[in-house]
């Protein structure tokens, strides 16, 4: 897509999760980008196998509708004992926060192999259907036995991750962009956006 010269491309956030867009913005707000929110009532099916997939559905989708580029996301979490469950059906798992921890500490049982690990994908595409940058974002950790600290959401009480002791729920939230799958992806993606912005 051409950009006109001087002006700062618009940029669609596809997602229509209030808290997910407010995050974005913070964490592009270095990038000479118009930010704007994917169109009302728009509302993507995650078909996909894997989260890259679901990234790009979303994006390629939100950015056809839009006529501007868009970025998607799509994360969730994969525990090797139960062969990378929930993955791409982390947020259907169960209906609430408090009952997708439940299904899941109870699918694990006592289980001793509780390694897991936090991905998130991201997708940058154009109106004409092409796909502009793809990352990934993995923080690897262990399921605890128990929930344990307040902050964060989803599956954050029972998420400890590796080498800190500590669950993303007892980190400030700070330190959770720091370590976290989606702050890493987004470390990956921003140099590469710098580049295609100096391109264009
Ligand atoms: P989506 O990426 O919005 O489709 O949803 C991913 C789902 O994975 C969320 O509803 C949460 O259940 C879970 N998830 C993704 N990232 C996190 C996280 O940072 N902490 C806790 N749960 C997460």
């Amino acid at each position: 897509m051409s950009i006109p010269h001087g002006r700062s491309p618009t940029l669609v956030i596809a997602s229509g999760n209030a808290g997910k867009v407010r995050e974005f913005r913070e964490l592009l707000q270095q990038l000479p980008l118009e930010l704007q929110p994917q169109p009302d009532g728009m509302e993507v099916e995650e078909t996909g196998l894997t989260f890259a997939d679901n990234a790009r559905l979303k994006a390629l989708a939100v950015a056809a509708a839009s006529g501007a580029w868009a970025l998607a996301d799509d994360s969730g979490l994969c525990v090797m004992a139960l062969g990378g469950a929930p993955g791409v059906h982390s947020a259907r798992y169960a209906a609430t926060d408090p009952e997708r921890i439940a299904r899941l500490l109870s699918e694990l049982g006592d289980q001793e192999d509780r390694r897991a690990e936090f991905r998130a994908a991201l997708c940058l595409a154009d109106p004409s259907g092409q796909v502009l940058l793809e990352v990934e974002g993995c923080c690897a950790g262990v399921i605890t036995t128990a929930p344990r600290g307040d902050s964060g959401f989803g599956y954050d009480p029972i998420f400890e991750v590796e080498g800190s002791a500590l669950t993303f729920a007892e980190m400030s939230p700070d330190r959770k962009r720091a370590v976290g799958h989606r702050g890493l992806a987004f470390a990956l993606l921003q140099p590469e956006l710098h580049k295609l912005l100096n391109d264009q």
